[in-house]
């Protein structure tokens, strides 16, 4: 047996007519820039996120450098953020010329950990950017209050977390703004690159949606120097198609999620991610911690089995992050977390049997 760590294409054979059909639209409307389907599919997505607006954008990472421009933060200025995530997220930070300041991670969640924040906070810290790590939201309402008493935004790092919700709240509704990646593997992914900011700030919109188009406030007239972050029609037209099956989609992730953890069920040189009761986790990444991984990836993959690591160097120990000057055993739980995680398949269309095999692979090799 094959079980492959993505199967994009078995999400694609089921949904292939609305595909052809929604792509078609855009072509014979030749609405390839902007316009109006991307217009749609930002109506659509605030609802499913519960804010104001959506702003379409090219990428998640250009969503979160956006945000931070539109935001006003430069030079001179401080982010917290985790060291535990993808690195686009210190990246938008240290783009908009200001510097990441990272805090470690709670070892239950693997996201920030609220009770390391305020010992991180300087008169130059101006935002603080949670990443919802592998489908399940930090713990925000700890970390909004902190952020209420210093005066600082919180902007959600969403990336990964399209349908995860908080004590009933979605995310990317929380902070100032959230970020979103549509990046095809994510849970809601294009054919393609995309990204989105949601907010209710409508300032704070009317900004992002100049940023993302040259600074425009109409043709040709340029109030700010922007860039060209915006979304192209065919992605946004397959995006909403794609969000009406993405409340199933998730729902099948968590159904996939209880049956692996059932399977493995923790002890025996192995932890299970951990489900915190404050908010539905939808799984994006099915992440365990085992002690060898570096021995159990590769025979794993040995016997058909797709595995990854998210991620395998903490940004603080990444070459793009050295000038920070930070070193080993600053953040204990990220790093032994990084020398830890190994990601099982994860995807809606994952079978019964494959889930059953991938599991009785791994114990057999604990
Ligand atoms: C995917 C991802 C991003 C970046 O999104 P892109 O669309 O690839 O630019 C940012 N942060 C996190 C946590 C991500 O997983």
């Amino acid at each position: 047996m094959q079980v492959p760590f993505l199967n994009l294409k078995a999400q694609y054979e089921s949904i292939k007519d609305e595909i052809a059909t929604a792509i078609q639209q855009v072509i014979e409307k030749t609405a390839f820039a902007g316009g109006p389907f991307v217009e749609q599919f930002e109506k659509e997505f605030a609802a499913f996120c519960q804010t104001k607006y959506a702003i379409g954008v090219n990428c998640g990472t250009s969503a979160l450098w956006l945000t931070l421009l539109g935001l006003g933060i430069g030079q001179g200025d401080e982010v917290i953020t985790v060291p535990n995530t993808f690195i686009a997220t210190a990246e938008a930070i240290s783009f908009c010329g200001a510097k990441p300041v990272f805090i470690d991670i709670d070892e239950q969640t693997y996201n920030m950990n609220p009770a390391l924040l305020e010992q991180a906070i300087t008169p130059k810290t101006k935002a603080i950017i949670p990443v919802h790590l592998f489908g399940q939201t930090a713990d925000m309402d700890p970390i909004l209050s902190i952020a209420r008493t210093h005066r600082l935004v919180v902007v959600e790092d969403a990336c990964q977390a399209h349908g995860a919700t908080y004590n009933g709240k979605p995310a990317g509704s929380m902070g100032e703004a959230g970020c979103f990646s549509f990046y095809p593997g994510k849970n809601l992914g294009a054919y393609g690159e995309g990204g989105a900011v949601t907010t209710n700030n409508p300032e704070l919109a009317a900004k992002i949606k100049m940023l993302r188009d040259h600074g425009q406030s109409k043709k040709y007239h340029h109030d700010l120097i922007g860039w060209n972050a915006r979304l192209d029609g065919i992605q946004a037209a397959i995006l909403s198609v794609k969000l009406k099956h993405l409340h199933e989609w998730n729902e099948r992730r968590r159904q996939h999620a209880s049956a692996y953890s059932e399977a493995l069920s923790s002890g025996n040189g192995i932890i299970l991610p951990r489900e915190a009761a404050y908010g539905t986790h939808v799984y994006h990444i099915y992440a365990v911690r085992v002690t060898n991984r570096d021995q159990i990836l590769p025979a794993l993959m040995a016997k058909g089995i797709g595995c990854g690591i998210h991620y395998p160097v903490p940004l603080h120990l990444t070459q793009a992050y050295r000038h920070l000057e930070l070193g080993r055993n600053r953040f204990p739980v990220a790093e032994r977390c990084a020398d830890e995680f190994l990601s099982l398949p994860m995807f809606p269309e994952l079978a019964k049997d494959q889930i059953a095999f991938v599991a009785t692979e791994l114990k057999s090799l604990l």
